[in-house]
């Protein structure tokens, strides 16, 4: 596991509104709901653990008198946040390898990947496939944090690509800190139709084969992860 560079903290305010109900005239006892959630406002703070030069002030907005929905707008500038910590992980985050004499000499007497554990064999180059033996490249790399350049340990190649395929699926958890009980669900509910009826989506531009440019939309991809904390990742 690698630690996220990009962690957004985040937190909403709702307000309880009364619903009008009245007493069902021949009934004794009754239930009804009276009142209803509604998230009035938000704040969030984009933190970059990597570097602190790339996190960003605390945001702020506060809805009400016509103005945008506060979980609507919170949707759409999540996503303006993960396409801005994308563009730095693209720009800055993608550092060469820096290798001391010390780190070489740590490559050159490694027996083992530092990422699996497993000892370096012969049997890791070659595979039986259909009754061939066929070479497969497996050998040591030097594997390195592409935010700093150090070197990180001696890895299998396979190892080591399955690490740089975590990061190019780069997922920026978002944590709300006092999101709990029913709170969360009225804003998750919400979260999830918007999803639903795609008026939160990926937009990308193509050309269709008549040489038109199209637009297509993708549902996001958001997973939750139930915790202690209430975390949800974009
Ligand atoms: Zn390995």
């Amino acid at each position: 596991m690698q630690p996220v560079p990009f962690v957004i903290y985040a937190d909403f305010e709702a307000i309880t509104e009364k619903i009008d109900s009245c007493r069902p005239p021949d009934q004794k006892s009754y239930t009804t709901t009276y009142q209803s959630h509604r998230a009035c406002s938000y704040g969030y703070k984009v933190v970059c653990h990597a570097e602190q030069i790339y996190s960003k002030p605390v945001q702020i907005y506060r809805g009400g008198n016509g103005k945008k929905d506060a979980i609507e707008k919170f949707i759409v500038k999540i996503f303006e946040e993960v396409k801005s910590c994308q563009k730095v992980m693209k720009k800055h985050f993608n550092k060469p390898l820096i290798m001391t004499a010390e780190n070489e000499r740590d490559f050159q007497n490694r027996t083992s990947c530092y990422i699996c554990g497993e000892e370096y064999s012969d049997g890791d180059q070659f595979v039986i496939h259909k009754g061939k033996k066929i070479k497969i490249i497996n050998h040591p790399v030097r594997d390195h944090c592409h935010i700093t350049g150090k070197y990180r340990g001696s890895a299998h190649n396979s190892c080591n690509l399955k690490l740089r395929l975590e990061q190019e699926i780069f997922r920026i958890p978002v944590i709300f800190q006092n999101l709990k009980g029913y709170d969360s669900h009225f804003i998750m509910q919400k979260i999830g139709k918007m999803i639903e009826e795609k008026s939160i989506c990926k937009s990308t531009l193509y050309q269709n084969k008549w040489g038109e440019i199209e637009e297509s939309k993708q549902k996001i991809d958001i997973s939750v992860i139930p915790n202690n904390i209430e975390k949800y990742v974009f």
